[in-house]
């Protein structure tokens, strides 16, 4: 391999960086030129989002390595802001324009890597040509985005696309407390996985506050006021934007090799052998532009990720150099980090392998990501998709809050060396209680589908759980095998109801001539059940899953632009579930129920449990309480939300407050004070279609804890000027993060709304003396400690026009633009004579009523 060969490379990236750097290793000979249309080479682009979000907080973490670098180490010759132009294929030179200089030179190559990579999609949307609309590939691109960010602070933006770009820039948005509108052509987000594994995905996004707007569109962008753009979608709404990502894609950059004649394959990437040879071969093509062969079909696809154009760098090197190195294919192993949880996947999903009429079967498992018992366990979904003859491994998808990453590796490795589902049962995987579980969540998955494919236990899947709840059948018997607390959260309608502890003594129940589907909350007790059954002489099936994958399946099939999305007030779930929520829900949604604050009795850590184990622990607290008494719960399944919403529903308790900490989920509940509601005759598990039902309400949940999170409250009761300043400061900025604030003014606080002027009202003496008492407006505010007759007040308003700090009165002004609604307390008003005439223009007014009410629906209370 010592051959003095001239290889040139286009592209110094991923694949292009990769390739020179391995040729070095190779070759202390060989003369290595890299050529970038770019400024940088060899930076992170997968680390791009994190910056703007800054996660990553130094840029330069992000310049894996630099031009000086590659030339002192590797003596390669990198050449940034070098595009080539053209290939010329019989004199095997390439042309490029220096573009910093402007020169067009011709290099000679013995061998020439193409690894260009892919470029975004940008549609013809009209509009989408305006620099606020954005694309992210490179450094360029994200110091622009950033920029945008950091300086013209914008309220809001557009994200179009929900594949992994745009999750992560609405995630990155969303750190930066930019209010993000999420639009997606597609019913789902991630559209590599399946639609029931990603509704973890969508329920994150609306729990952060991101508004989904799913199978929708921008069809126009257009400038709007100020700065900002305005979006129209698909459905005819608006949405302002103050910056436009798109993410809609991205296209193999193929022309280079196009225009040289080189062969493109049939999905418009560059066609290549296994040696990753072109149609030329003195010409080499690696990373996203290339046409790669599926792992699974064999057949043609478009994978563009990083790790397959890192090792294919490697191959292409090996092989100019005399190497014999082949690229098997590719598998599609991936995952994205989704707020608090992650979604990951290999292989192929179920909606391709249906399109492709690859025969499969599937199984679904929600094991805890390690022991239970150990803290910090947190759930995890994974489906596993393997051929019904021989059991081989066809794609796997897993989401979570913790350890989807280890499983999806793990089954992508099985797959790679051709495993069977029957081979993960005997997998010996790492295993310490903070780590997993002596039955890892891949043996696991193993000991399901080995069952089924071994006719231990027959399996029912989701879909037909679905039809039977729409359409029950005179032959099969759904059979809820869960505990009452359970069944009380929602369940599948129609479902006659044993627990599985009981099921040996009430066998006489079920009838014989019925095909049974046994269900529990995850498929464990759905399988005891179901074993049960089977061996007296029932037919029987176990749900895989169980009601935890139904719910999923469920919200799926829902219309998914009717779920509730946090961010909009005329979503088509205002009203609309409101009618089925407990009486705390309905408040964060603006109706005027008046609730009192919960007396929380006890605080319970569940998070440990299982589920149901939260909501039986709950149960069973509540059992002993008074009504009226309350227990607040935390748990760590994200199921908990919708689960203790629809608990609360059937069992006449109130939901009091429903909030996330630290990915958590909070549920405080009082026992009794709900029974009105319940006996409404809204019991989940009979009034409505359940899915439809069970996931309308889920994302209501959901959306009650966004709204929640985004509710702040504050009574301004001093009229000094330093706490009137330090409460706009709290409400402008709660306001900028995209919070709905309300600033109650009563007494002294007061005196901050008064206009400056002299404002002609007629008022007795009394009135007229706090008039005088009563300073008029912000300007005139006084400081609560060391006023010194004005002379502290002036030193402190010297201080912050040097330092740049917005005096009072803007203040105001800007919380009133950033749509803080300022309530001046009526009652006070009345005491001390303030006339609405002497107030600012555009304040409200309200007693303590609409204040509590206010204050009830939010997660953030201050008194100043
Ligand atoms: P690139 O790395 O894109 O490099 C191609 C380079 O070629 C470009 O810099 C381009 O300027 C240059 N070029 C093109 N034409 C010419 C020309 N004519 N002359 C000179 N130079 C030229 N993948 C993952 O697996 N996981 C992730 O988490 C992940 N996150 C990502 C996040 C973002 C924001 C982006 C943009 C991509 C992400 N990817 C991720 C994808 C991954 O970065 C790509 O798969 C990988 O970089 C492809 O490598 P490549 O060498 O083919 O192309």
């Amino acid at each position: 391999m010592g051959e003095k060969k001239r290889v040139l490379i286009v592209g110094g990236v991923a694949g292009g960086a990769s390739a020179a750097t391995r040729l070095r290793r190779l070759s202390e000979d060989a003369e290595i030129v890299m050529f970038e249309r770019g400024e940088h080479v060899s930076f992170a682009n997968c680390g791009l989002p994190y910056h703007i979000g800054e996660v990553i907080p130094q840029r330069e973490s992000l310049l894996v390595t630099t031009p000086e670098m590659l030339r002192k180490r590797y003596r390669i010759d990198v050449r940034p802001r070098h595009e080539v132009l053209s290939i010329d294929r019989q004199a095997k030179e390439i042309v490029v324009r220096n573009l910093q200089a402007g020169a067009e030179i011709r290099e000679r190559y013995d061998a020439l890597i193409l690894s260009p990579g892919a470029a975004p999609i940008r549609p013809s949307v009209p509009g989408a040509d305006h620099p606020q609309v954005m694309t992210l590939r490179n450094i360029a691109d994200m110091d622009a985005i950033k920029r945008v960010v950091d300086e013209e602070r914008p309220a809001n933006a557009v994200v179009i696309g929900g594949g992994y770009i745009g999750l992560e820039m609405a995630e990155a948005l969303r750190e930066r407390n930019v209010g993000v509108t999420l639009v997606e052509l597609a019913p789902q987000v991630f559209a590599a996985a399946d639609t029931e594994m990603v509704q973890a995905v969508h329920d994150q996004l609306r729990l952060h506050g991101v508004d989904l707007r799913l199978k929708n569109s921008v069809e126009r962008i257009e400038p709007s006021e100020g700065n900002a753009l305005a979006a129209t979608l698909q459905d005819g709404s608006a949405v302002d934007a103050g910056l436009v990502i798109m993410a809609i894609g991205v296209r193999p950059e193929v022309t280079l090799a196009k225009e040289a004649g080189l062969a493109i394959g049939e999905t418009g990437g560059i066609a290549v052998s296994d040696r990753l040879q072109t149609s030329d071969p003195n010409i080499y093509a690696i990373g996203d532009a290339i046409e790669v062969k599926h792992f699974v079909t064999g057949g043609p696809a478009l994978i563009p990720l990083a790790g397959p154009a890192n090792r294919q760098g490697r191959i292409a090197a090996d092989n100019i150099l005399g190497g014999d190195s082949v690229y098997q294919s590719s598998q599609g192993t991936a995952i994205c980090k989704v707020f608090d949880i992650a979604i990951g996947m290999t292989g192929m999903s179920e909606r391709l392998l249906k399109k492709q009429g690859i025969a499969y079967e599937k199984v679904y498992v929600h094991p805890q990501s390690h022991a239970g018992y150990y803290p910090g366990a947190r759930p995890l979904s994974l489906k596993l998709l393997f051929a019904p003859n021989d059991g081989r491994i066809l794609g796997a998808q897993a989401t979570g809050q913790d350890g989807v990453d280890k499983r999806i590796d793990v089954l992508a490795t099985a797959m790679r060396a051709g495993m069977s589902a029957h081979d993960l049962v005997d997998l010996e995987l790492t295993y310490a209680p903070p780590y997993g579980s002596a039955k890892d969540p891949v043996n696991y998955a193993g000991f399901v589908a080995s069952n089924s494919l071994k006719g231990i236990v027959g399996l029912a899947q989701p879909d037909e759980a679905w039809a039977l709840a729409e359409h029950p059948r005179p032959d099969t018997l759904l059979l809820d095998v869960r505990t009452e607390a359970e069944v009380a959260a929602g369940g599948i309608p129609g479902a006659m109801h044993i627990p599985v502890d009981e099921l040996r003594d009430r066998l006489s129940e079920i009838p014989k001539d019925k095909m049974i589907i046994a269900y529990c909350k995850v498929g464990l007790r759905g399988y005891l059940a179901t074993r049960q059954l089977m061996q007296r002489g029932f037919a029987a099936r176990n749900l895989t899953g169980g009601y935890t994958t139904y719910k999923a399946y469920a919200a799926a099939r829902t219309n998914p632009t009717e779920a509730a999305s946090p961010t909009t007030n005329d979503s088509p779930m205002n009203g609309k579930e409101n009618a089925n929520m407990p009486a705390a829900a309905a408040t964060s949604s603006g109706s005027k129920a008046s609730v009192e604050p919960a007396d929380v009795v006890k605080e319970i850590d569940a998070t440990a449990l299982q589920c149901p184990g939260p909501i039986m622990r709950l149960a069973e607290e509540l059992k002993d309480l008074k009504d009226g008494k309350a227990v607040s719960v935390l748990a760590a399944d994200p199921g908990f939300g919708p689960d203790v919403t629809g608990w609360c529903r059937s069992t006449g308790n109130r939901l009091a407050d429903l909030a996330t900490e630290h990915g958590m989920i909070r549920a405080t509940v009082v026992k009794g004070i709900g029974r009105e509601t319940a006996a409404s005759g809204d019991h989940a598990s009979n009034s409505h279609p359940q899915a439809a039902g069970s996931s309308a309400a889920d994302s209501a949940a959901l959306a009650q804890i966004a709204s929640m999170k985004k509710h702040k409250s504050m009574v301004v009761f001093s009229g000094d000027f330093d706490k009137v300043m330090a409460s706009l400061i709290i409400a402008n900025g709660a306001a900028a993060m995209g919070s709905k604030v309300t600033m109650f003014f009563t007494f002294w606080g007061l005196s901050a709304l008064r206009k400056p002027q002299n404002v002609k009202v007629s008022k007795n003496l009394i009135e007229k003396m706090f008039g005088w008492m009563m300073p008029r407006g912000a300007d005139k505010l006084t400081l609560s400690k060391m006023n010194m007759g004005g002379m502290g007040l002036a030193m402190i308003k010297g201080i912050m026009k040097r330092k740049n700090v917005t005096p009072l009165p803007e203040l105001i002004q800007a919380a009133q633009k950033a749509g803080v609604t300022l309530v001046a307390c009526t009652m006070s008003m009345d005491l001390m004579g303030i006339k609405k005439e002497e107030l600012l223009d555009g304040v409200e007014y309200a007693g303590v009523g609409a204040y509590l009410d206010s204050a009830e629906s939010g997660n953030v209370n201050l008194f100043i």
